[in-house]
């Protein structure tokens, strides 16, 4: 039976069988027991599917993993210990040591840092491109060597909206697929894969857990790209894995390829799985994520709007605003709200906008967005303090931008707590 979003934000991913608990439960073992050792090896040989160690594969996991990807309207997904490693791991499942990729500038500062610093380190190398670009100045950054194109649905903290149609077709053109970090939007409110993006990735942190409990990420597949068609560029889905006896992903595993390669390769090899108490508290989170997201919107609307109208507010960068430069991409992208997250810069100076941030009252300042209690924070001097007043300013991070993340609670007390910080100003 086809279920709707919000049926699967309950139900999807744990089934239980006759006399099982109706809660999925929490299989906090690293290890699962077989009769026979002729057992054991057939599943080290990827000729029966089965559970044997948790780095791979956790029956936990696996139910919230099977979860997101119906959510997203995927072939599969991977948990991993946080959206960092998602990221990671997305990108090196294609593109190893020689390889080039693209992104988007306007990303999240700590997916900036891992691309241009850290990645750079294992001999990956990556443009960044402004979204606003033309396509012509785009298309001159892809090379022989390019293997995916990156970018967030709605950038972290600036609040842009990336055209997922437009990119996914550049990418495509060039032969290569479009990875989209999907977590402030969420599957609620957007669906990457039915605009042509190949691969979505989420730090789970955030609105999917949305209590603020645990740190996680996923990375969902559609199964969609055919690797096989650019084999010479993705010999490492298309050609044998010496690793696993010769077997190669695209022919033993078609569309599950790419997931199939993640888990039995790099997460094999480099670990960051969740706990299975942290899928837990995750698929908690996810139950109520339909019931959430509109509220967080609804909230956002209304706060950006007065924000707007309020004479010691210089500027507000909210997609749900008519006039907003990102308005016609989100009515497009996110047409029942985008997410709870603004961006705005006051009037006065920076000193200014700390003393705002010091008199809130029940809003905390913390290095956390995205979850049912509204906080705020100041990227330049938080979340992005690595980077130059340069690299800010091109990853789309004003140096005056405060980034307000709306909860749930009644949106007069979150204007009301707002408004008195500004007033001892
Ligand atoms: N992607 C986005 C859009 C984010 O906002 C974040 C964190 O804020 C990450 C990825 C990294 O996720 P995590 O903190 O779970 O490692």
């Amino acid at each position: 039976m086809k279920k709707n979003l919000e049926t699967l934000c309950v139900q999807a991913g744990w089934t239980p069988k006759n006399g099982e608990s109706r809660v999925l439960p929490i299989f906090q073992s690293t290890t699962f027991k077989y009769e026979t050792s002729e057992a054991m090896a057939r599943l080290f040989d990827l000729k029966d599917e089965g559970y044997f160690y948790t780095r791979l594969q956790n029956p936990t996991n696996d139910a919230v993993a099977a979860k997101i990807a119906a959510l997203e309207g995927g072939v599969g997904c991977m948990l991993t210990s946080s959206g960092q490693a998602a990221n990671f791991y997305a990108i090196f499942n294609i593109c190893e040591a020689g390889g080039h990729f693209i992104t988007a500038n306007t990303i999240y500062g700590g997916t900036y840092n891992l691309f241009g610093v850290t990645m750079k380190k294992l001999g990956i190398e990556c443009t960044f491109i402004d979204p606003d670009w033309d396509d012509e100045r785009i298309e001159k950054e892809f090379r022989p060597n390019t293997k995916c194109f990156f970018g967030e649905t709605i950038s972290n903290p600036g609040g842009n909206v990336f055209d997922i149609e437009r990119f996914a077709k550049m990418a495509h053109k060039h032969g290569v697929p479009l990875i989209v970090d999907n977590t402030f939007a969420t599957p609620i409110n957007c669906r990457p894969f039915e605009w042509g993006c190949d691969i979505v990735t989420h730090s789970t942190t955030k609105y999917m857990d949305g209590h603020a409990t645990q740190v996680g990420g996923a990375i969902v597949d559609s199964g969609n790209f055919d690797w096989e068609a650019y084999a010479d560029k993705f010999p490492g889905l298309c050609t044998p894995d010496e690793s696993y006896h010769g077997l190669t992903y695209t022919k033993a595993f078609g569309k599950k390829a790419y997931m199939t390669k993640l888990v039995s390769q790099l997460m094999r090899d480099l670990g960051s799985i969740p706990g299975p108490h942290n899928s837990f508290l995750l698929n908690i989170g996810l139950e109520t994520l339909h019931l959430r997201m509109p509220r967080h919107c609804e909230n956002a609307q209304k706060v950006a709007e007065w924000l707007q109208a309020n004479p010691k507010v210089a500027w507000v960068n909210y997609c749900g605003l008519p006039g907003n430069k990102y308005y016609e991409l989100g009515q497009k992208y996110l047409p029942n709200g985008s997410c709870g997250v603004i961006a705005f810069g006051l009037k006065g100076s920076r000193e200014d906008a700390i003393r705002f941030m010091d008199n809130l009252d029940f809003i905390c300042i913390v290095t956390h967005v995205a979850d049912a209690r509204t906080c705020v924070l100041h990227p330049a001097s938080h979340t992005h303090r690595q980077l130059s007043d340069e690299q800010l300013l091109e990853a789309g991070v004003a140096p005056d931008l405060i980034r307000l993340s709306v909860g749930i609670e009644n949106v007069n007390d979150i204007i009301a707590d707002l408004e008195q910080a500004m007033e001892k100003m």
